[in-house]
């Protein structure tokens, strides 16, 4: 019986380049390893790319409403490891599909997402991973204070902003993101300070 791992951050804090060396780390070992985008992540198409510049073509991108487990089933029993990068985007049956093929065909996954979206709610894919996971580690990234950033910020034309759809992609349409400790997500993206809970 194998794992499902989640490991999970805010925006920024290198998952996709773990995954990459991940995926690196097995391969010198001469062990094979399958790379899974869900395809609504437009950024790199059939890529993953980082922000220090790696870039791999994925296995397999995931369509919205795909029944993960058709591909699963084609998997060879000769694969180590599934790593899946940007999961907050899996359904919950997705989820489902890579906690029962971990189990049942004994093959690791390691998926890679968000903790929540820019309204600090959760994601349906990374909702389900805390769920079923096996082991959750969190990856940190650093606030412009200095604290440890968890929350993720969406900045729209320059302007922190509370409001919209939960999915907008980094760097389309004049969005970007901004990782946030909990302190400065009120203080900077609410505008909630510490006078506004006092009597
Ligand atoms: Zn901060």
């Amino acid at each position: 019986m194998s794992k499902l791992y989640y490991r999970y951050g805010a925006m920024n804090c290198g998952k996709t380049t773990m995954l990459l060396q991940v995926a690196h780390n097995y391969e010198e070992r001469g062990m094979k390893v399958l790379i899974l985008k869900p395809k609504i992540d437009t950024k790199g198409n059939d890529r993953i790319v980082t922000r220090i510049g790696l870039k791999r073509k994925v296995d397999h991108l995931i369509e919205k409403d795909e029944k993960l487990s058709n591909y699963l089933n084609t998997i060879k029993k000769d694969i180590a490891c599934i790593l899946v990068d940007e999961s907050q985007f899996l359904t919950r049956d997705q989820v489902d599909d890579l906690f029962m093929f971990s189990k049942l065909k004994d093959i690791a996954v390691i998926c890679y997402g968000l903790r929540s979206d820019f309204k600090t709610m959760s994601f349906p894919g990374s909702l389900r991973l805390f769920e079923v996971s096996d082991v959750m580690e969190e990856l940190y990234t650093i606030c412009r204070c200095g604290k440890r950033a968890k929350f993720n910020a969406r900045i729209v034309n320059g302007k922190f902003t509370s409001s919209g759809a939960q999915v907008a992609i980094d760097g389309e349409d004049e969005v970007t993101y901004e990782s946030l400790c909990g302190k400065c997500y009120l203080e900077k993206v609410l505008g909630i300070t510490e006078k506004d809970i006092s009597e």
